[in-house]
C-alpha cells in the first residue's frame, strides 16, 4: 500500500534511447519532422524521443521493453511511425489501470536547436499521451564533453497515477 493511503498509488518509469545522425534521413523528434541537414537513423523512423517515452511507459508498468515488443529485426517495423509504439504503450498503461500524470524529458544533441520546435513537440506529445501540454516537460542540451556530436539521445521519466476502478470505463481526457 502507498504511504499516501489505500486506493491512491503512483508509478514512475524511466526510458532512454540514442540514435546516430545520418544524411538523407528525415529528422523525427517527438513525432514532428524537424528541418535539418541530417536525421536520426534507425530501423523505424528513428524517433529517439518517442522511443524513450515508450520505454518509460512500459517500464512503469513492468511490461516488456520496446525492443522486445517491436524487434528491430522484424520487417513489420521497418520505417515505422514510432507513434505506433507509443500508442501501444499507452494502451498497456490503461489496461493496467493507470493514466499518465506527467512526463519530463531531456534531449541531448549538438544540432539543431530544439527551442523553436519545443512548443510543437510538446503539444504533439501531449496529444499522443492524452494529457495537457503543461504536463509534458521538454528540455534540450548539447553533448558537451561527451564526444557525441553525431548522436541524438533522449532521457524520459513518466509518472502514472492509478485510476479508481469505478472510473476505469471513462478514461481521462484533456
Ligand atoms: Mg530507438
Amino acid at each position: 500500500m502507498s504511504i499516501l493511503g489505500s486506493g491512491f498509488s503512483m508509478k514512475i518509469g524511466y526510458g532512454w534511447d540514442s540514435h546516430e545522425f545520418k544524411r538523407g534521413v528525415p529528422l523525427k523528434i517527438g513525432g514532428m519532422t524537424i528541418p535539418h541537414s541530417e536525421g536520426l537513423s534507425g530501423h523505424s523512423d528513428g524517433d529517439v524521443l518517442l522511443h524513450a517515452v515508450t520505454d518509460a511507459l512500459l517500464g512503469a508498468i513492468a511490461a516488456p521493453d520496446i525492443g522486445t515488443l517491436f524487434s528491430p529485426s522484424d520487417p513489420r517495423w521497418k520505417g515505422a511511425d514510432s507513434a505506433v509504439f507509443l500508442t501501444e504503450a499507452v494502451k498497456r498503461v490503461e489496461a493496467a489501470g493507470y493514466a499518465v500524470a506527467n512526463i519530463d524529458s531531456t534531449l541531448v544533441l549538438a544540432a539543431p536547436r530544439i527551442g523553436p520546435h519545443a512548443p510543437a513537440i510538446r503539444a504533439h506529445l501531449a496529444n499522443l499521451l492524452r494529457i495537457p501540454a503543461d504536463c509534458v516537460g521538454l528540455k534540450a542540451k548539447t553533448p558537451e564533453g561527451l564526444n557525441l556530436e553525431n548522436t541524438g539521445l533522449a532521457h524520459v521519466v513518466v509518472l502514472l497515477e492509478k485510476i479508481p476502478s469505478k472510473k476505469r470505463k471513462t478514461s481521462r481526457r484533456k
